[in-house]
């Protein structure tokens, strides 16, 4: 049989493309390597706690008022998630700025704390919404194909300006730009390299298109994706690790265990760099120039820790805690080139959800990231007691940041290493977010390029995609890319 497509590992990007094709009446086989769906979206258990692997904000979902991308296309789907809104509830430490604040409310209440903190805060953050939503209107015409954008004036002034001297041109006052930037830390990007539209994106979602925590688990989650997938007439077979790629008007896909099956378009949900490098046959000079040209994000460490107290015996009331050495983002991921460095992110699912681990514990989840060379020297004699001082130390550093006791709480712990997540996923080094959306490799330049880029019968979805990383955009990257191989005449279908 040959199938109209096969998809290549069945994480966010992958299940997203796999409904819309089949949504679409297409034949569609999903081979995936492990045995559950949802990639880096999973679930684990350790004694009585039930840890998520991944997925706690889900962005671009919105609201009533402001519906957004992936609101949408759940509905589309008939896929039924519940869902509930995430406070604004961030504690934020810097430690040579003798920085202290919590960031709580909503959008209103937190605009007035800055205005407290750094006069002139207030309006030009307003003055500054308006725009927001012109590029968020600009990158959906640019996303329907729409070529001129005369219409979008300060998309066009803005769009070459990195988001640091694009903020300094709104005048809105230096201190208020590193608060502004907190949060950047996921893309890697330090804001005087992160293009200010995408930083104008990721604002304006994080605004109007609220984010919100997902109620059931990872897991539950992807598993849902998955059941709708096969409801729509998908196929997809688990413990099936793909090999080798033949790309072709009819392509042959090779799983370790010497399995072939055949299909017309081949979309891979993997990264780029470990596909072109490791399946795929054919000679790609050109994609290869196009990969090497790309850069991956950090990787890092994950602590997740079921602890024996309630969150309120704890004193954990915020649901997010961000420790930074400086307030400055470029000055926070230069240090991340060491092992042992101060950023932290802290997570309490507990706060938002009453249910997320038994009556009178909470679940934790201690972030740091790192560099690409920092876990470079860590070979196999001394990774164990690495990974377990660094977690050590990173408990202690939470502790005194915060005046919290954790260590003597703990009843599970688990630890995971970029070289965790790389063998999960197979990204190189393991890095957490995909390909960086930095300097010219922004939205815009992927987005105008897409087209130009494209390999006969070979996609790309999830964080290797257009879009970047985040569940968010690996769903929709999963809808956008099909979308493509839908209407363009590049579709190999009819
Ligand atoms: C610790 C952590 C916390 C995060 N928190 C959030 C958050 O709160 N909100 C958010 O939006 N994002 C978050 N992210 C990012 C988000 O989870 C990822 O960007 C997103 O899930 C990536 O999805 P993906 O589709 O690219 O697939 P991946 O999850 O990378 O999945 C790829 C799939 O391909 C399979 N595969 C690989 N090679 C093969 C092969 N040869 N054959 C068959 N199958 C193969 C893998 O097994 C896997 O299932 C977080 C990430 C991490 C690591």
């Amino acid at each position: 049989m040959v199938y109209d497509a096969i998809i290549v590992g069945a994480g966010i990007g992958g299940l997203s493309a796999g409904l819309n094709l089949a949504f679409n009446n297409k034949k569609v086989l999903i081979l995936e390597k492990n045995g559950l769906p949802g990639g880096v979206v999973t679930t684990f258990k350790r004694g009585r706690f039930e840890f998520d692997a991944s997925l706690y904000d889900l962005m671009d979902y919105g609201s009533v008022e402001h519906i957004g991308s992936i609101k949408r296309l759940f509905k589309k789907y008939n896929l039924d998630i519940d869902t509930s809104p995430i406070p604004y509830n961030v504690r934020i430490k810097a430690l040579d700025n003798q920085f202290e604040e919590v960031i709580k409310g909503e959008i209103d209440d937190w605009v007035l704390r800055l205005e407290e903190l750094y006069r002139g805060s207030m309006s030009t953050f307003r003055n500054m919404l308006p725009i927001l939503k012109e590029i968020d209107e600009a990158l959906k015409a640019i996303k329907k194909g729409k070529k001129s954008l005369e219409d979008y004036p300060n998309f066009m002034k803005y769009i070459d300006m990195n988001a640091y001297d694009a903020l300094v041109d709104l005048n809105i006052p230096t201190n208020t730009i590193h608060i502004l930037g907190y949060f950047w830390i996921e893309i890697g990007s330090p804001l005087n390299k992160l293009s200010f539209i995408d930083f104008a994106e990721c604002l304006y979602k994080l605004i109007f298109k609220r984010p919100v925590a997902v109620k059931e688990k990872n897991t539950s989650f992807a598993l849902k994706l998955a059941k709708r997938f096969v409801e729509l007439g998908g196929k997809i077979y688990y413990h099936s690790c793909v090999k080798n790629i033949k790309l072709d008007n009819t392509s042959e896909v090779t799983l370790t265990n010497g399995k072939t099956y055949k299909a017309k378009e081949i979309i891979c949900n993997t990264s780029e760099r470990y596909a072109l490098k490791n399946l795929i046959e054919n000679e790609l000079a050109f994609a290869n120039q196009k990969e090497n040209a790309r850069t991956i994000s950090m990787n890092g460490l994950v602590i997740y820790l079921g602890l024996n107290k309630s969150y309120q015996d704890l004193k954990l009331y915020n649901y997010r805690y961000y420790e930074f050495q400086n307030l400055n983002s470029a000055i926070n991921i230069k240090s991340m080139n060491k092992l042992y460095h101060h950023t932290i992110e802290g997570i309490v699912p507990n706060i938002i959800n009453e249910n997320a681990s038994p009556k009178n514990t909470t679940i934790l989840v201690l972030k740091t990231w790192y560099n690409m060379d920092a876990w470079k020297n860590i070979d196999k004699k001394n990774y164990y007691q690495t990974k377990n001082e660094l977690a050590q130390s990173l408990i202690h550093e939470f502790e005194e940041a915060f005046h919290v006791d954790i260590e003597e709480y703990i009843e599970e712990i688990e630890i995971a290493s970029p070289y965790t997540f790389k063998k999960h996923t197979n990204w190189d080094n393991g890095c957490f977010f995909g390909n960086m959306r930095l300097g010219y490799d922004n939205s815009i330049n992927r987005l105008l390029s897409y087209q130009d880029e494209l390999i006969p019968h070979l996609s790309f979805v999830g964080a290797s995609s257009v879009f970047g990383s985040g569940v968010d955009n690996a769903f929709y990257s999963g809808y956008y890319v099909t979308e493509k191989l839908l209407e363009e005449k590049r579709s190999n279908y009819e």
